[in-house]
């Protein structure tokens, strides 16, 4: 043992050695220097464990390959384009929405050149860069003004502590959400300095249980779109326009955290449940929240709508600016937004959208070629399988697409190991594991990576 650690060579004396030329010539001299310690390092602690008799020949093409491998995968980003397979259109880990071309374009723009971010180009005084996306959200939302921040969160945060600060906010225990990410709405209500009021029972709060929790120090009633889970059974909750009658006799606010929020109706599509905004508002709710990139389809953003003297209470709110949005993605949200006007449909162009309105025959179309193209590929084992897809990202839990999806088995894979390896690919493909077999559901694809999926497969070391 100690005779081959004697025998490493040092980084330096190998960097001048012939084989190091062809890697010289390709990469930096202090990548291949970077790969070159990584790899004497790992070398070392093979010896050590016992695990190596001899050492590789340093001037070879496969100890070369080795190191170029090393540094390639150093120079890949971190943070990468994944192909979704599991069917879950909003999916938190995996980056949620899906932005536009237009969005995207937006982003290239606002990112490449300065702009007219916080400058009115009227007067060349200082502007707000609210401004830019405020008509556009009264617009499809029937809001008398809206504010836009950094995340739903922030959103929730900011409206409880302009409105409720050392005040009671009075909500049901049916709705005490936990999102999850820590988010846990008892908390988030402590942490605004507001004092929180349970009122109800788990599966049942009526109006008159808050009508009877309000007093001189109530500040809010709140509401809260129970984004992960469904009581169902023997349930009640109040109807909106009871609680707003309610809020309006007694001075206090009617929020509500609508959590996805989207501005179309999705019941085509048959999921009924989802609230839209402007029906939400029309009901009376004084003041709602929702995330810009879960429905809506956008960037991260937490999008503030309703009525203007609360808003006007936010935006002037100190924590406004500690959870201002950026440029970039206020840039993404602004062509969003304008994909739900004339003369677009955002059913075709709002990607999220588009994934949740695409016809099951097309569904299955995709489903049929990714399973054709795998099995020309010399995986014999795969078929094309109804399945049932998901919004995610907080709407809907109970209620599924009708979905399509190809299940694989790869010879000389468990499913784990065949999931593990295409995560490893490049994109990272990421799919399911469903009763020893690895599923794909393809509503969340679109056909170019289903080529990318193919390719996954085939590059796989041993098939
Ligand atoms: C997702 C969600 C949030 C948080 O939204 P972010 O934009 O992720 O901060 C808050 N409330 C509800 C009900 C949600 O579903």
């Amino acid at each position: 043992m100690s005779t081959l650690l004697r025998q490493l060579p040092q980084v330096d004396a190998l960097l001048g050695t012939p084989g190091m030329a062809s890697l010289l010539s390709a990469y930096s001299r202090q990548e291949v220097a970077d790969a070159l310690r990584a790899a004497l390092e790992a070398l070392r602690r093979d010896v050590k464990a016992g695990h190596l008799t001899e050492l590789p020949d340093f001037g070879g093409a496969a100890f070369s390959d080795g190191l170029a491998e090393t540094i390639e995968t150093a120079r890949r980003p971190n943070l990468r384009p994944a192909i979704n397979a599991t069917g879950i259109i909003i999916h938190t880990n995996l980056g949620r929405a899906r932005l536009a071309p237009e969005a995207l374009a937006a982003v290239q723009a606002a990112g490449a050149d300065h702009s007219n971010l916080e400058l009115d180009l009227d007067t060349g005084r200082r502007g707000s860069r609210y401004a830019h996306v405020e008509q556009l959200i009264c617009e499809l939302t029937g809001a008398e003004a809206a504010l836009v921040v950094n995340n739903c969160a922030a959103a929730v945060l900011l409206s409880l502590m302009a409105t409720a600060q050392g005040r009671k906010v009075v909500a049901s225990r049916g709705e005490l959400i936990e999102i999850g990410g820590a988010f846990r709405l008892p908390d988030v209500i402590q942490q605004s300095g507001a004092i929180l009021k349970e009122v109800g029972a788990t599966n049942k709060t009526r109006a008159k249980d808050y009508e009877e929790a309000i007093d001189p120090d109530a500040a809010v009633l709140l509401k809260s779109h129970t984004s992960n889970y469904q009581i169902v059974g023997f349930t009640h909750a109040p109807k909106r326009e009871d609680l707003a009658a309610l809020a309006h006799a007694t001075g206090t606010i009617l929020m509500e955290d609508l959590g996805s929020g989207v501005l179309v109706d999705l019941s085509p599509y048959g999921l009924q449940d989802e609230p839209v905004v402007s029906d939400v508002l029309k009901s009376g709710v004084d003041i709602v929240m929702f995330s810009g990139d879960k429905l809506l389809g956008g960037p991260q953003c937490g999008i503030i709508a309703g009525r203007a003297d609360i808003i006007r209470r936010l935006k002037t709110h100190p924590l406004c600016r500690a959870v201002r949005i950026d440029k970039l993605s206020l840039a993404a949200l602004e062509a969003t937004l304008r994909l739900y006007r004339a003369p677009h449909d955002p059913f075709r162009s709002v990607p999220v959208l588009r994934a949740i309105s695409q016809s099951i025959d097309d569904v299955r179309a995709r489903a049929d070629r990714l399973a054709a193209a795998l099995m020309a590929s010399g995986f014999d084992d795969t078929r094309s399988v109804s399945s049932e897809a998901f919004v995610g990202g907080g709407s809907l839990p109970q209620k599924h697409l009708e979905s399509h999806a190809v299940s694989v088995v790869a010879p000389h894979h468990s499913p784990d190991a065949l999931a593990a390896a295409l995560r490893k690919a490049q994109p990272p493909v990421i799919g399911m594991i469903r009763e020893g077999r690895f599923v794909m559901d393809v509503r969340t694809l679109t056909d170019d990576e289903v080529i990318k999926v193919v390719d996954a497969f085939c590059g796989l070391q041993i098939r």
